[in-house]
C-alpha cells in the first residue's frame, strides 16, 4: 500500500532499524521504543488484520518471532518479554499493517503486563 510506512520500510523506501529478514517477514527496532530492543515482526506484504494473513504468510511471521524473541532478550539481557499484536483500531493498532511487538521486560521495570486493559 503506497502510504504505509511498512510497507516503505520493508520496500527499503524508508530507512529502518532492521534486525532480520525472511522470505515473507521483516523485524526491526520500534522508532518510539516501550524499552531498549523493541522490536516489530512484520509481513513484508500489506495485511491490515491477523486474518487476512494467508497461511504461509503467518506460519513464516509467527516462526521469525519464535526465533527472535531468544535474541532479543539475549540482546539486551532482558528477563522477559510481551509479545502481542494490537489487532484493529479498537485495540490500539495505529499501523494498519500487521506488526507483532516484542518488547523486552527487565524485573521491576514497572511496566504493564499485556491482560492490563483499560486499566
Ligand atoms: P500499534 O499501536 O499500531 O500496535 O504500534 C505501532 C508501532 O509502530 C508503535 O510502537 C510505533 O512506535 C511504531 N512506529 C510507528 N511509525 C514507525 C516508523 O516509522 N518506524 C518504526 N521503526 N516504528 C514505527
Amino acid at each position: 500500500m503506497s502510504d504505509c510506512i511498512f510497507c516503505a520500510i520493508a520496500a527499503k523506501d524508508v530507512h529502518g532499524r532492521i534486525v532480520h529478514e525472511t522470505e515473507h517477514s521483516l523485524a526491526f527496532l520500534d522508532v518510539n521504543p516501550l524499552a531498549p530492543g523493541h522490536t516489530l515482526v512484520v509481513p513484508k506484504d500489506h495485511y491490515a488484520r491477523l486474518d487476512d494473513l494467508p497461511e504461509e504468510i503467518s506460519a513464516d511471521l509467527w516462526r521469525t518471532v519464535d526465533e527472535l524473541v531468544p535474541r532479543v532478550e539475549d540482546g539486551v539481557d532482558a528477563d522477559a518479554t510481551n509479545v502481542g499484536v494490537n489487532n484493529g483500531p479498537a485495540a490500539g493498532q495505529e499501523v494498519e499493517h500487521v506488526h507483532v511487538h516484542i518488547v523486552p521486560r527487565f524485573e521491576g521495570d514497572g511496566g504493564s503486563p499485556i491482560h492490563a486493559v483499560g486499566g
